[in-house]
């Protein structure tokens, strides 16, 4: 299947009946610069559906996109570092804590963004400790992989792999959009 419509809805910073309206929702969570926003972009085939640095209040939302017409992609803000003050840190931090973890919304897939060239980072696998506490269903998606020589590329993306253990991890390139028919195919997948 493919990606045919994908239509910013709307931001969301807490509780909202959009997130209880029985559409699925397929989240996707990662540090702030790893690429979520052009992966976004690249799987759904826009330019700037999703772009951090023109609209820079989204970044500090809860991001909902209409996915052709049937389920919703729901964007998190970054994780980890991020430039802005200690005390909107603290908020989205926050924000993400509640919507993964105490809203008692049903995820269809969670999908962590992480780095393929640095691997995961103690706070990437924070929060896949985290996802799997509460047995959500987790794909990896390794971005920048146009970053990793061609030398250690098999290295590299194995000793991901033994990291993530039994979670399926796509190798992925938003750049040069490799990877993205596969994860478009897990995303869309009920
Ligand atoms: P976000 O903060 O996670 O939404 O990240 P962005 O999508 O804004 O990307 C952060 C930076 O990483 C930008 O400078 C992008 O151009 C760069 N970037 C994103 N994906 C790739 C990729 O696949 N390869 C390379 N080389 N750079 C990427």
């Amino acid at each position: 299947m493919n990606i045919r419509s994908a239509t910013f809805i709307k931001g969301a910073v807490g509780t909202d009946d959009i997130f209880e309206d029985g559409t699925p929702q397929v989240v996707f969570v990662g540090r702030s610069n790893v690429g979520k926003s052009s992966i976004i972009n690249s799987v759904t085939n826009q330019k700037s559906l999703a772009k951090t640095s023109f609209f820079p209040g989204r970044t500090q939302q809860i991001n909902i996109f209409l996915i052709n017409r049937v389920f919703y992609l729901v964007d998190l803000p970054g994780y980890g570092f991020a430039k802005v003050p200690k005390e909107v840190w603290r908020k989205i931090q926050k924000m993400i804590g509640w919507y993964l973890f105490d809203s008692g919304y049903v995820f269809r897939k969670v999908v962590l963004i992480i780095d393929a060239k640095i691997g995961p980072t103690s706070d990437d696998m924070n929060m896949l400790r985290s996802l799997e506490e509460e047995n959500k269903d987790i794909i990896v998606v390794a971005n920048k992989i146009d970053k990793i020589k061609k030398s250690e590329y098999d290295r590299q993306i194995q000793k991901i792999r033994d990291i993530i253990g039994m979670h399926k991890v796509i190798p992925y390139s938003a750049e040069k959009r490799i990877g993205a028919g596969e994860l478009v195919d897990v995303i869309v997948a009920e």
